[in-house]
């Protein structure tokens, strides 16, 4: 190769994404970064294919069905360090459960796959049908009497184990079963339809796949002569011998112009990536963090470290702590952490791009707002794990009250949504009254943010004295009357509440 510097500005948010991803994947120390522009020498595209999934498997290794089979042996260690001295009822429902999740995972279709391109004799799917689940006894006093057969058993289940989690961690079952993983898991929820991704591939090696599709690509053009080619790259604006490459391939954007070229004007597209346009695409998935099928990117457009600093610390709070708390709760971390140094972000709006049921979705977060998260931490920290039912829907009350702070609603739908379910189910509401004060009293802060009101700093005595009054109320009413008719005033009070409130804020 020659030594050919290559340099790209930050430009909309999808490239920034996909910048920020693609230095992940070289990584920082490999490049030089001038505010938004960064610079790298062509030679880091050496190898390209294998950092590509080394990054993404390194960086989701905790989320991989391949974990969840591999990680399994430490369990069976300690099972077996005293002789399955602890193994009691719940131990082999967890076993059950294990084994249902192996047989599932193994066979298949992307697994298949894998075992195609691994150098290994074992035919894992015939160890696969003599893997059954244990009977498990009603109670523990039924398992105890019957411990030791059942345990003998256990061991003989555990030898079969065994050999499927040797087969999975494998030098090639590391390599191959966990890069389907990422793909399934990962890549897929950035682009589709092309490479590894398209069920026509030729080339089963997804590695090998990867590389000529973008590797090789991207090389050959930089080193080719391009005095002659009459068309500019629609991102870098470089010059381009064809108009091939489409960015049909990124989930939600552009289109297939092999489909569909009459979105274009006069039935031409004037859409097309250069070849190194195409590959830094291809990292989109490095850039974003996914939280299952779920993707968020804080798009710091000013300067690349800061693009890089919040949404790798974003990444790590979510990845690290192995908890699959919403991707909300991680990027309020980052900020929060961000806003506490010296060094405070010069961005006045932050743009959140967030990837949901296969759309993406676009929030401004203002300075006010962040401001808001910010003195608000520890009231919102304290919703982490309250949450509701809802048409037998789970509801995060801190994802629920984020998503409004973002889109600078108030709080009060949410507030009356709370309470009537509390009165309505209360077996479905997994919050208390302390949960819904702070909600109030985050709401008094809103709704001041949004030029509802202009008070000063009393108003939050306002909250305290509503549950003041709210509590001397329960009193009496409690004292008059002997039948617990609790709820029915609530309900008259909250519609009464709500009929008056209609004119406030915007309902969701
Ligand atoms: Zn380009």
């Amino acid at each position: 190769m020659s030594d050919e510097t290559l340099q790209f500005t930050l430009g909309d948010w999808q490239w920034n994404a996909a910048l920020t991803g693609f230095i992940n994947i070289i990584g920082e120390e490999n490049v030089t970064i001038v505010n938004d522009t960064v610079k790298f020498e062509e030679d880091v595209l050496e190898g390209f294919e294998e950092k590509y999934f080394e990054y993404l498997i390194r960086t989701y290794k905790k989320t991989l069905s391949w974990s969840r089979i591999v990680t399994f042996k430490d369990k069976i260690f300690a099972y077996e360090e005293n002789d399955f001295d602890n193994f009691d009822l719940l131990s082999l429902k967890g076993l059950n459960t294990y084994i249902k999740d192996v047989k599932y995972f193994i066979e298949s279709a992307s697994y298949k796959a894998a075992y195609s391109l691994m150098d290994s004799e074992v035919d894992i799917l015939s160890i696969k049908k003599e893997l059954e689940k244990i009977k498990e006894p009603k109670t523990q006093v039924e398992f105890d009497k019957g411990k030791s057969d059942i345990v003998n058993t256990v061991k003989q289940v555990i030898g079969i184990l065994r050999q499927v989690i040797d087969y999975c961690d494998c030098p090639s079952g590391r390599r191959y079963i966990r890069a389907k993983n990422v793909i399934y898991s990962v890549i897929k929820n950035a682009w589709n339809g092309v490479c590894f991704l398209n069920p026509q591939t030729k080339e089963k090696d997804v590695y090998t796949d990867y590389k000529t599709e973008f590797v090789d690509a991207a090389v050959n053009y930089i080193k080719s002569d391009k005095g002659k080619y009459r068309f500019q790259c629609f991102t870098c604006d470089g010059p381009m011998k064809n108009m091939n490459n489409s960015m049909g391939f990124l989930n939600g954007t552009g289109f297939d112009v092999n489909k569909k070229s009459s979105h274009v004007w006069n039935f031409e597209n004037d859409v097309a990536l250069c070849p190194v346009c195409k590959l830094i695409y291809s990292c989109l998935p490095a850039g974003m963090t996914y939280v299952g099928a779920q993707g968020l990117y804080v798009n710091a457009n000013i300067d690349l470290h800061d693009a890089l600093k919040i949404n790798n610390k974003i990444k790590t709070e979510i990845l690290q702590s192995g908890e699959s708390h919403s991707a909300y709760y991680a990027l309020v971390r980052a900020l929060h952490e961000n806003e506490t140094k010296a060094t405070k972000y010069q961005f006045v709006d932050v743009q959140v791009i967030r990837y949901e049921n296969a759309k993406y979705r676009f929030n401004i977060l203002s300075r006010r707002m962040l401001k808001l998260i910010v003195e608000h931490e520890k009231r919102l920290n304290s919703l982490i794990k309250s949450s509701f039912i809802e048409n037998k829907l789970t509801f995060r009350v801190f994802d629920e009250v984020i998503d409004r702070i973002f889109n600078s609603q108030n709080l009060f739908t949410l507030i009356h949504k709370m309470l009537h379910y509390k009165l309505s189910n209360p077996l479905k509401c997994y919050f208390n009254g302390t949960h819904v004060r702070h909600l109030l009293t985050i709401n008094q802060d809103i709704y001041q943010s949004l030029g509802g009101m202009d008070m000063d700093k009393e108003y939050y005595y306002i909250v305290k004295n509503a549950k003041n009054a709210g509590e001397s109320l329960r009193v009496k009413y409690f004292v008059k009357n002997a039948n617990n008719k609790l709820p029915g005033i609530c309900y008259r009070l909250l519609n009464a509440l709500k009929t008056s409130n209609s004119g406030n804020g915007r309902c969701t």
